[in-house]
């Protein structure tokens, strides 16, 4: 099974930062987790919807919905002056960023608006507010020290057992990227034994709860 054709053109049309071939493993990933276990899927950090649109598709076929948790107003490195700002994504009205009318506008395009649930907020206080188990977690919001740290915290208790916590930009070398997905959600989960690896496509890696 794999994205349907109508579904891949939004998502590659979606702005975002997640490659073909990472969504297509993110796919696969929750759709195994689907046949494992029960429960909803959530994301952490949506952007314009590029990957929700992976999860979504995966969502439909598994007949399951996906919770996309975004506050819209961009990471740390997505603000001015950072490596990651896409100046147009400001709202000139407050001077911030806003991403929700563009994750909004793919959403509806794909025609996932059944799927696709919109948590609009702060993902460690939604995450504290959170108490359904999860078939499948993917965690790619803020991706500094304290915010990937709040992520591992607060959101990997919710997987199910037997479900699945997929993170992205996981970079082993710092050479690749910036450290804290792999050392403060990768490793650490890990080291819990509370997850076990189980595939790894560039810089998305995929664990299952044990
Ligand atoms: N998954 C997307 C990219 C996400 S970029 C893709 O593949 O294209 C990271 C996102 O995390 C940004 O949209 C940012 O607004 C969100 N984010 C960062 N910190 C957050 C927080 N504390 N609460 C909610 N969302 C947050
Ligand atoms: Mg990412």
């Amino acid at each position: 099974m794999t994205l349907s054709a109508d579904l891949r053109a939004c998502a590659l049309a979606a702005r975002g930062f997640m490659p073909e071939n990472e969504g297509d493993a993110l796919f696969d990933a929750a759709v195994d987790a689907a046949r494992h276990v029960g429960g909803p899927f959530l994301e952490v950090g949506s952007y314009c919807g590029r990957s929700t649109v992976w999860l979504g598709g995966a969502a439909r076929e598994m007949n399951r919905v996906v919770f996309a948790v975004d506050h819209h107003m961009g990471s740390e490195e997505n603000q001015p002056g950072w490596e990651w700002h896409e100046p147009d994504l400001v709202d000139s009205r407050t001077g911030r960023m806003d991403t929700l009318p563009h994750f909004r506008s793919t959403i509806v395009g794909a025609g996932l608006t059944n799927v696709v649930m919109a948590v609009v907020g702060d993902s460690p206080t939604v995450a504290r507010n959170w108490s359904t188990p999860l078939a499948f977690l993917f965690i790619d919001g803020g991706h500094g020290v304290e915010p990937a740290t709040l992520d591992y915290e607060l959101w990997t208790p919710h997987v199910a057992l037997g479900g699945t916590l997929a993170i992205h930009d996981v970079f082993p070398d710092p050479a690749d990227g910036g450290r804290p997905p792999y050392e403060n959600i990768y490793l650490p989960a890990l080291a819990s034994g509370m997850f076990e690896d189980v595939s790894a496509t560039g810089s998305l890696r995929v664990l299952r709860r044990v």
